[in-house]
């Protein structure tokens, strides 16, 4: 029966973590994996995390039954809150649904296999290039086609924007376009208020549906609704669109596997429609969502102390990528490094897209036992006040050999 599955390659990031654990060298780094570090290169439990963990423990109503379909309604509903904000008229006037995902990539999925079914047959998704390596796998897999806009000027090392709006308003009417609300992965450049106000207004111009993926909110600016704006923009200008969001990065809950998919329709029935389907989708595919992950998010959002701890615990991990950046940059200007750096200061988020080649990564990692993805992408959670300077004069000796 098997004598002819191919053999399919390996996962580009999770092969570099398994390189970067079977390296025996004592200073190596790794930079590939897109999970926060604290100082000391430790994996991260978020204080707030903890005491919901606590609360949650002592909690004598817990059950392991399954959850409803679409997940923890108070969740989907905190979710939405989050990300449009508690004053939203969307909301406000029931156009709003949400269900409970298999964390980001769940609702990528069950975005994709909504659209697959329910969008304009034929429709193709436009995906930023560079743009997380799964978003073409996920819509490929439910036989959407994907087209790559322009996003990275690799020159002036920041977003094209002229590209990127070209292709956008050259797609067929109808098209549907994916925007990293913030914190784009994997270059760290986002659109500027007064871009993300062009990109929104092409986008009315030609009908096209607005796919916002949502990983990293309050890891951007470190403040929770600075980095829904685009989002929230796009509400304001009466759009419809699908928000995933993912709860991986921004409460650590990586393995948890919490996340939601929310659709902005204009009409109440609409919004009713639309999670009759998900609901039937989610069905055969999941049965139902995991529950830790969400109960512990479930509890945070909706309390109002908890909240405000979270947003203290999101302050402190981006302030220390936020102070690696700096660290990074200084090291470099300090050893006259050649070549212009201040990208590693002006970019946002998890990531900095180095502009590194693929030669000079294949170097330090040969040479110096730092691993990153050949697009020359760092995470910079990886990076500590430890392992800073060695890394710097890593990037110092391969950029002038
Ligand atoms: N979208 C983007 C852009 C991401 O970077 C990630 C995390 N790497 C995800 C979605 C989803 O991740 P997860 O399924 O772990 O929430």
């Amino acid at each position: 029966v098997f004598q002819s599955t191919p053999r399919a390659p390996p996962d580009v990031i999770f092969n570099l973590t398994a390189s970067y654990k079977a390296d025996t060298f004592k200073d190596k780094i790794n930079l590939g994996v897109g999970a926060y570090r604290d100082n000391d290169g430790k994996p991260f439990v978020l204080p707030v995390v903890k005491k919901a963990d606590a609360i949650l423990h002592q909690d004598p109503a817990l059950d392991h039954e399954y959850l409803p379909i679409g997940g923890i309604p108070t969740f989907t509903a905190a979710s939405a809150r989050l990300i449009l904000g508690a004053d939203s008229s969307a909301i406000k006037e029931k156009r709003v649904v949400g269900a409970q995902t298999i964390s980001g990539t769940g609702a990528n999925h069950l975005g994709a296999l909504f659209l697959s079914r329910f969008y304009h047959p034929g429709a193709k998704i436009l995906l930023s290039n560079p743009t997380w390596a799964n978003h073409k796998a996920i819509f490929n897999n439910v036989g959407i086609e994907t087209i790559d806009y322009p996003y990275w000027d690799a020159k002036k090392r920041g977003l094209d924007l002229e590209g990127m709006l070209n292709v956008i308003k050259s797609a067929p009417e109808k098209s549907i376009v994916l925007l990293h609300a913030c914190a784009h992965n994997p270059t760290g450049v986002d659109p500027t208020q007064e871009q993300w106000k062009q990109i929104a207004e092409v986008i009315k111009q030609k009908n096209h549906f607005t796919f916002f993926d949502c990983a990293y909110q309050g890891f951007a600016s470190g403040n929770l609704d600075k980095d829904a704006w685009a989002v929230r923009y796009f509400e304001s200008q009466g759009l419809e669109f699908f928000v995933c969001q993912s709860y991986a990065k921004n409460f650590g809950l990586y393995g948890e596997r919490a996340g939601c998919l929310t659709a902005v329709t204009s009409t109440p029935d609409a919004a009713n429609r639309v999670f009759s389907q998900f609901e039937k989708l989610q069905r055969s595919e999941i049965s139902n969502p995991p529950a830790y992950g969400a109960r512990v998010v479930n509890l945070v959002l909706n309390d109002p102390t908890l909240s405000k701890q979270w947003q203290d615990d999101l302050t402190e991990m981006s302030g220390r990528i936020i102070a690696m950046r700096k660290a990074l940059y200084s090291a470099l200007k300090k050893l006259g490094t050649p070549g212009t750096w201040e990208h590693i200061v002006t970019q946002i988020g998890m990531f900095s897209f180095t502009g590194l080649t693929k030669e000079q990564v294949s170097v330090l990692k040969s040479k110096y036992h730092v691993y990153l993805t050949d697009n020359g992408r760092i995470s910079m959670a990886g990076l500590n006040t430890s392992n800073v300077e060695y890394f710097a004069k890593a990037v110092d000796d391969v950029v002038r050999n």
